[in-house]
């Protein structure tokens, strides 16, 4: 069994914005869920944010932009929220570290979990390239951030003993 981070949302917990969890059905995600050492963490809540909250998104950047100081986390009632969730993501990496857990599972589009795609900070809906705070945080210390739509490519990882 290979311990792995998971985005709380993804495992029926209600701690999105909106108090919703976010449904996953594939066969890959199940293999994650009935085979791995799950390690549940919502980045957002261990920061201190409630639930529900107001939903936020990152201006002038992505994730590895907020971490250089070159673009915020701006929440749509204009609140700056980039400290507390830069705080978040660093919850996430300590987890990481103390457990010993190189591998992410994270929830896609997220300004905090996303790992291919968020939303582009004008809150109309419209996504762009690019990861959120805790992959980029995970990532640029070596951890491997995969989303619930690319768990396949963990599975082939665990599956063909490439790991480590
Ligand atoms: S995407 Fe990440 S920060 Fe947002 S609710 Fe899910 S676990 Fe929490």
């Amino acid at each position: 069994m290979t311990k792995i981070l998971v985005s709380s949302c993804l495992l029926g917990c209600a701690v999105r914005y909106n108090g919703s969890d976010v449904e996953v059905h594939n066969n890959d995600f199940d293999w994650l869920i009935e085979t791995q050492d799950i390690v549940p963490l919502c980045p957002e809540v261990a920061a201190g944010l409630p639930i529900p909250r107001d939903p936020a998104e990152i201006f002038g950047g992505s994730g590895a932009e907020v971490l250089a100081g070159t673009a915020r986390i701006i929440g749509i009632d204009h609140k700056d929220l980039t400290d507390q969730l830069i705080w978040g993501a660093d919850v996430a990496l300590r987890l990481c570290r103390n457990q010993d857990n190189k591998f992410a599972v994270l929830t896609e589009n997220s300004p905090s979990c996303g790992s291919n795609f968020i939303y582009d900070g004008s809150f109309s809906g419209v996504k762009k390239k690019g990861i959120g705070i805790v992959a980029a945080r995970l990532s640029e210390s070596g951890e491997l951030v995969f989303s619930q739509h690319t768990v396949g490519s963990l599975r082939d990882l665990v599956e063909t003993s490439r790991l480590i």
